[in-house]
This record gives structure tokens, sequence and C-alpha cells, in this order.
């Protein structure tokens, strides 16, 4: 019986609040707190019957934040507003000594630029606190860490090369909208790309190395090699890794769009004067975009997640495949949301679940990988993310 508090009511916390409220022997009680209240109260009133009470929240501000805990006293806080309230929502975490949950990496807003370093030097006072942080525990990052974390303790003595790759296969129907929200995946995708080889990272220009990759049930995608968060604590946390690289599918139309956006200006993130005032492209554009948790509704096809890992166990090379494939219009009949929240909201719920049951537990700061995977992935199973594993079967990247 835990009370816990979720901060941020877009795509990703309408999935987080209502896989929280399948499991009231759990989580007891839940407090939804975001910007926009009614935001929170139309999620309230979607689970019903008195579950979920409202807040409202600048998470910018860790006073706030801190009063809010104050008033509410959760076991844990799930943060999934966005990357810039990571610090201030785990300051007020360390003032108030709660437990902490996120499924994106810290990044400035002055600065397209995400890495664990500032997160990480929280780990003294975290640890000295007696509570826990729990970095990145969304899909990618998140299971594809545990995917990697299985794969090292049950199949490999030592792990060489990887390969996460993400593919969404769906068509929501829109010329251009993005899955979670804009600014942060403009950002991300129009950073240099970035791979580790050898012991050192290699740059390479935005979206400029991509591939055909198969992906199960899904066939063969177009994949842009990109730098993605998990890549940085995985290396880390493997050493034998030779190679890690992250790759992501885009259609053709998707990076048209992106391309002219580029183009015009409108993904710029410094400050341009309008009539004025002050605004950011990139923030304007994200206003006049779909919020991804209006994508949901005839939103079709599937995504299709996984790791290729390639190895040594007992002398001899070995190649391990692990993948989850989630149907967006399933998902849509069950909580209401498309299946990149879905598959971001999930895992998010079941590593509250590992820490609240004990399953997991530290104190300090963790990333997913540095905990047993085994119990995480049994309920990621059971909650609606089944995986699936092929043992020296299918072989898609040799290089
Ligand atoms: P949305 O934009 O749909 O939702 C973000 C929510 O946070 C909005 O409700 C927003 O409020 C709220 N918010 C923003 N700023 C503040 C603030 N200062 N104080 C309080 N609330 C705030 O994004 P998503 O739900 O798609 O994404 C949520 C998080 O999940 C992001 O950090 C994203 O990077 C991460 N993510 C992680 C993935 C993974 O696999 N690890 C994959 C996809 C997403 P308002 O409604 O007022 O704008």
């Amino acid at each position: 019986m835990s009370k816990v508090l979720i901060i941020g009511a877009g795509g990703v916390g309408n999935v987080v609040v209502k896989k929280c409220a399948m499991h009231p022997e759990i989580f007891s009680e839940i407090v939804l707190a975001s910007r926009t209240l009614s935001k929170c109260e139309q999620i309230a009133k979607e689970v019903g019957g008195n579950r979920v009470q409202v807040a409202q929240v600048d998470a910018d501000d860790a006073k706030q934040v801190a009063d809010l805990i104050r008033k509410h006293k959760p076991d844990l806080l799930i943060n999934v507003a966005l990357p810039y309230q990571d610090l201030p929502i785990m300051d007020a975490c360390l003032e108030t000594r709660t437990n902490y949950l996120d499924t994106a990496n810290y990044e400035p807003k002055d600065e397209a630029k995400f890495e664990y370093s500032w997160q990480w030097a929280y780990q003294e006072r975290f640890k000295e606190a007696g509570i826990m942080a729990l970095l990145g525990c969304g899909f990618d990052p998140g299971v594809t860490g545990v995917f990697t974390a299985r794969a090292a303790k049950h199949f490999f003595d030592e792990i060489h090369y990887l390969d996460i790759v993400d593919c969404n296969a769906g068509d929501h129907g829109k010329a251009f909208a993005t899955n979670f929200n804009p600014e942060i995946n403009i950002r991300e995708i129009t950073q240099k790309g970035r791979y580790w080889e050898d012991g050192k990272w290699v740059e390479t220009e935005p979206l400029s190395i991509n591939r055909m990759v198969n992906y199960p049930e899904v066939g063969p995608r177009k994949s842009f090699l990109l730098y993605h968060e998990e890549l940085e604590s995985l290396t880390k946390n493997f050493p034998t890794l030779k190679k890690a690289r992250f790759w992501m599918t885009f259609s053709d139309e998707y990076i048209t769009h992106l391309r002219v956006l580029e183009n015009v200006g409108m993904t710029r993130i410094d400050p341009v004067r309008y009539e004025g005032i002050d605004i950011i492209p990139l923030q304007f554009l994200k206003a006049v975009l779909p919020e991804p948790s209006s994508l949901g509704e005839n939103y079709e096809g599937k995504t299709s997640i996984g790791c290729h890992i390639r190895g040594i166990k007992d002398g001899k090379e070995r190649y391990y495949y692990i993948y989850n494939n989630c149907d967006h219009a399933a998902t849509y009949k069950e909580v209401g949301a498309q299946a990149v929240s879905y598959t971001t909201g999930v895992p998010a719920m079941v590593g509250a679940m590992m820490m609240l049951t004990g399953k997991w537990k530290g104190e300090g700061v963790f990333n997913v990988e540095d905990m047993n995977p085994d119990p995480f992935l049994e309920a990621l199973a059971e909650n609606g993310l089944p995986w699936h594993e092929k043992v020296d079967e299918f072989i898609e990247f040799n290089d």
C-alpha cells in the first residue's frame, strides 16, 4: 500500500496514471499534478471512482514541488513532465527525502544537449539522504537497458556489440506530428549523431547514416543512426562493449517536413524578436503541432523496439535479439493512448512497482541496468508489453 505522486499530465502521464490505477494493492493512493490542472482533471475523470487526486504545479520551481510533496507525503514521485524539470524535481525530492523515478535525462532549455552527468552528480546526496533515484525508466531509455542486462546476465560471458533498434511503423493520418513531446523530440533528432566504438565516441552529422533494418511483423524499414541517452550509461555499465549504436525509423515524409522546418529556422532554440517579444521558434512550432496525447484515435500499425547483441558465451560467438512489438490501436482501446506513450508509461509504472515492492532497492542514483532484470521483465509482460527473444536465429547486424 503506497502513495505515488505523478508529475506531468501529457501522453505518457495519462498511461502511467491509468496503469497504476489498475494495481490498487500497490498504488493505493495516486496524486497527479501538472502545469495545466484541467489535463489532470480529465485523466482523473477517465479513471473514475475518486482514485486520482489532482493538483497544479510548476515543476520548474523546486519549492512548489517540495510544498506539494510535503502536502501529500508520497512514497515515490514519478516524473513524466519534461527533461527540463528533472533537476528541480530531484532537488525537491532531496529536500523532502522522497524516492524519484523518471523516463528521460535532464537537458538544459537553452542547449540541445542531454547527458547523465547532471543527474549522476546527485549520487552522494541521494545516498546520504537514504533515498533512491531511478533514471530513464521508459522504453528507450528504460526497457532497452533492462533487455541488455538480461542478455548479459543469462546469455553471455561478455557482450561486445549492441544495436538498439526503434521502429514506429504506425500511421496516425497526420502529415507531420511527433509521438512524444515535439520540442524534446525535434531537439533529439536534429542534433549530431554519435556511437561508441573501441572506447570512444564517434560523431556523425545529423541523420547522415541510415540502413534498412528488418523488424518482426513489420518488415524492412529505413533506420537512422542517432545518439540516444542509454548509450551513455550502457557503455559505462558494460565496459566489454566494443561498439554500441542506436537506430530509429523515420518515413521519407517525416524527414522532408523536418528538413523544411530546419531550413526555414523553425527548429531554432534561440530567441527571435517578433513584434516586440522574444519567441523561441521550436516552442512556437510545438504549440501548432498536434499534442502526442491527441494522436491515439485512428492510429494504426505497430512499434517494434529491441536490442541486437553479439558477444561470447563459453568461448563461442553468440547472436541475441530481444524485442517488443506494440499495437497502436490496441493501446488506444485499453487506455486511450498511442503506442509510443504506452511503451513509455508502462515501464515507468513497472519501475515504480519494483521500487515500491522492494524488488529494486538502493540508496543513490541508478540506471535501470544496475538492477535485477528478471522481476521487471516478468511484470512488463504481465502488464501489456510482452517481449520475445531469439538466440542465434535472427541475424541483422554483423558490422
Ligand atoms: P507531453 O508534452 O505530452 O507531456 C508533458 C507534460 O508535462 C504536459 O502535460 C506538460 O504540461 C507537463 N509539463 C511541462 N512543463 C511542466 C512544468 N514546468 N511543470 C509541470 N508540468 C509540466 O510529453 P510526453 O508525455 O510525450 O512525454 C513525457 C516525458 O516522457 C518526456 O520527458 C519525454 O522525453 C519522455 N519520454 C520518454 C521515452 C522513453 O522511452 N524513455 C519515450 C517518450 C517520451 P502542459 O500540458 O501544461 O504543457
